[in-house]
């Protein structure tokens, strides 16, 4: 019988974290109890939720992950823009209900509504039979919308084998379906999660493919880079530590996971050191923001 890593784990064995999850409050597959279960049997013992330009699904994971003992990092994965590349920034550590931040998911939440709407025009033009209805049907009716689902309508009609193919042809940034997940520049997402006490993190850079952009958000107050994720090959990663080295700022990982039957990472297949999430946490401490009393 295999024991269970909370109950035998003797002092000074490593301790692992996932930084980088999402559940169906996005567009993982996953409830915030399937999540937790799956982080307990992969030994983790630290685990962020970090649902698209959502909060939902944090307080079911805070209750899930109490009775094993499993520390939550409240997280989310904001969209920005800038020179028509889509950025992703992770947050960490926030108050998740302080009204900056709500007024901006609030907002967040109707554009990726409307956004919707845009694409599913925008494949009309090219010839797709599709309607934004058969879109949202795909979504939880709690979180946030977006590509994957639009995806899944895509495969369900037929236009396309696979959600892989949809992005391909059709989703992707050269893709005649293609609008970023916000208009709003990075430098403002920033302030959004600084202005709630979060940690931002900038998400894959490797999806960015724009390491010349970097420096600049990190002048504009990015504190970490996304070291570890799936998508980086061991040079990658290496390259990104040196360059969170050069830059000073924080590294952060994860597997990016979004549920056994989607494409991806399984859960904990990336992981980072609990080292690393107390450094993050430090960096918290250290930035609070200040309050107008
Ligand atoms: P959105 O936030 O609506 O722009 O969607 C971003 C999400 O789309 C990512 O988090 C992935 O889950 C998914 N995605 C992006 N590119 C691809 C791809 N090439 N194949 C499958 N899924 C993808
Ligand atoms: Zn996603
Ligand atoms: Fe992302
Ligand atoms: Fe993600």
């Amino acid at each position: 019988m295999t024991p269970s890593a909370s109950s035998t784990t003797p002092p000074g064995t490593p301790r692992w974290a996932d930084l980088h999850t999402h559940t169906l409050f996005s567009d993982g597959v996953d409830t915030p109890q399937r999540l937790v279960e799956l982080a307990h049997a992969a030994g983790l013992s630290v685990l962020a939720l970090t649902d698209h330009d959502e909060t939902g699904g944090i307080a079911q994971v805070e209750a899930a992950a109490a009775p094993h003992g499993m520390t939550i990092i409240p997280g989310i994965e904001m969209s920005a823009s800038t020179e028509d590349v889509e950025v992703h920034i992770l947050g960490y550590y926030f108050d998740r209900n302080e009204p900056g931040l709500r007024r901006h998911l609030a907002e967040q939440k109707a554009r990726r509504i409307e956004r919707v709407k845009e694409i599913v025009r925008r494949l009309q033009r090219v010839g797709l039979a599709i309607e934004a209805e058969e879109v949202f049907a795909f979504a939880g009716k709690d979180g946030t919308v977006g590509r994957p689902h639009v995806a899944q309508a895509l495969v369900q009609r037929g236009h396309v084998a696979t959600r892989a193919d949809a992005f391909d042809r059709y989703l992707g940034p050269d893709g005649p379906g293609f609008v970023p997940g916000s208009p709003l520049p990075p430098r403002r997402i920033i302030e959004v999660l600084r202005g709630a006490g979060g940690v931002p993190v900038l998400a894959h850079p490797v999806y960015l493919k724009r390491d010349d952009l970097i420096p600049k958000l990190v002048d504009d107050g990015m504190a970490g880079l996304e070291v570890y994720h799936p998508g980086h090959a061991p040079d990658l990663i290496a390259k990104y530590d040196r360059l969170a080295d050069t830059l000073h700022v924080l590294k952060t990982g994860g597997s990016d996971y979004h549920g056994t039957a989607k494409e991806g990472a399984p859960l904990g297949a990336v992981r980072i050191p609990v080292a690393l999430v107390e450094t993050l946490q430090a960096w918290h401490r250290a930035h609070q923001p200040t309050r107008a009393s």
